[in-house]
């Protein structure tokens, strides 16, 4: 399927949308678009009546990767390959013909599908599917008209200034555009979890900004070239981003030294929840994003998150709440994240675990075991050591 005019017509998401809500959608979503497909040449991008037109504007562009970021971008439901062509039933069945030629050569039977966006068409769908379903099964005679179940739909749009011929659709990522929910600072691990909630707060449109927390001498750099190559991968979806990276070991080695070793864990995460709000305030950020998912372990049962959550104002948002692992481990494997994340660092989280952790811990309890720690000391102290690394696609 090459043709030079090839382009590709993106369908939009989330049609409950309207009014105001509509317009703000569009606008990011084809800024969006735009700012994906840079890499991958040059392109004109517009949006007419819920669908969005990328045609390539020189010889030189690559539109196997057009395609494939286009499919990454959040609040795309689908992407075709499509070739536009005048809009005449002769034009339109020559396209299909040269086009789709491959598409025929393996199909046993095939039938059209036509819709008419332009109402001053002379004639209505059902007429343009019969007129260019019939000239195609003559110029195709091994193939037969089926419409219950073809092997080749072929699709015909009937727009504004072309007419517009292609296969069928591929799904798009869906969801909303990166922009459009806010932005929030989300907790990145190395593990299986985090990668997988980020990707689903943004597909709800939030503008991401992670924040990792690392132990050296006890977590390695290797560690930390594990999370930003996830951060990295993320990108594709969420675009660039930043990796802000705490210094966490002093924590660690003061809780170790003066608490209980039932709550490590659980002072730990509170850290990690105070050091990331200041970080969100810092940003602008209104929300936090963790990977927890209830009961997977100790610091996540129900009591254990109400303690971890006890420290700060903002939302903290837990996509994986009520996921099971297979689940999630689905998805991380969809959205690529999966190789990456099974790679075998280790964590802060996993440097000192206790081995008969807390899993019903009462707030008070805990709040008085942190007591011997002088908090506001120890999280200014990390937030100095903060740094930070823009990711890009
Ligand atoms: P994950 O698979 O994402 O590591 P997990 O099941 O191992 O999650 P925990 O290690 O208890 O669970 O961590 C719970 C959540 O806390 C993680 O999903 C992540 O959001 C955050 N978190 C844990 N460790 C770190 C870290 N080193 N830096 C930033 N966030 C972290
Ligand atoms: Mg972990």
């Amino acid at each position: 399927m090459m043709n030079n005019n090839e382009m590709l017509l993106l369908k939009l998401g989330e049609v409950v949308l309207k009014g105001l809500n509509r317009r703000s959608f569009e606008d990011k979503l084809v800024s969006n678009v735009r700012r994906r497909l840079k890499s991958c040449g040059s392109f004109q991008v517009y949006i007419r009546q819920s669908t969005i037109y990328v045609e390539p504007t020189t010889e030189n562009c690559d539109m196997e990767a057009a395609y494939a970021a286009a499919r990454q971008v959040f609040g795309v439901v689908s992407v075709a390959r499509a070739v536009p062509c005048e809009k005449t039933m002769e034009a339109i069945v020559e396209t299909a013909k040269t086009y789709l030629a491959d598409a025929f050569a393996a199909a046993r039977s095939f039938k059209v599908e036509s819709k008419r966006a332009d109402k001053n068409f002379p004639m209505n769908s059902i007429q343009i599917s019969q007129a260019v379903g019939g000239d195609l099964a003559e110029l195709f005679p091994h193939v037969a008209v089926d419409v219950h179940h073809p092997d080749l739909t072929v699709y015909v749009e009937i727009r504004e200034k072309y007419a517009y011929v292609h296969a069928p659709s591929v799904p798009g990522a869906g969801g909303l555009p990166v922009g459009m929910g806010g932005h929030a600072v989300s907790l990145l691990s190395g593990g299986l979890d985090s990668p997988v909630s980020s990707w689903m707060m943004a597909r709800r449109g939030v503008e991401l900004e992670m924040v990792h927390f690392v132990s050296p001498p006890y977590t390695s750099q290797q560690a930390q070239n594990k999370v930003l190559e996830l951060a990295h991968l993320l990108t594709a979806y969420c675009g660039r981003m930043i990796v802000h990276i705490v210094p966490f070991t002093e924590i660690q080695e003061e809780i170790r030294r003066n608490c209980p070793e039932e709550y490590f864990t659980l002072i730990m995460r509170r850290f990690m929840m105070r050091l990331a709000e200041a970080v969100a305030k810092k940003a602008g950020a209104k929300a936090l994003i963790t990977g927890e998912s209830l009961g997977q372990v100790a610091s996540q049962t129900m009591m254990a998150l109400g303690v971890t959550e006890d420290v700060t104002t903002m939302p903290v948002l837990r996509p994986l709440i009520g996921m099971d692992k297979v689940e999630i481990i689905r998805i991380a494997r969809e959205i690529g994240t999966y190789d990456t994340s099974i790679l075998p660092y280790e964590d802060c989280c996993t440097v000192f675990t206790p081995r008969h952790p807390c899993t019903r811990p009462h707030l008070e309890d805990v709040r008085k075991a942190e007591s011997a720690l002088d908090v506001d000391a120890l999280v200014a102290k990390a937030l100095e050591g903060e740094t930070w690394v823009r990711v890009k696609p």
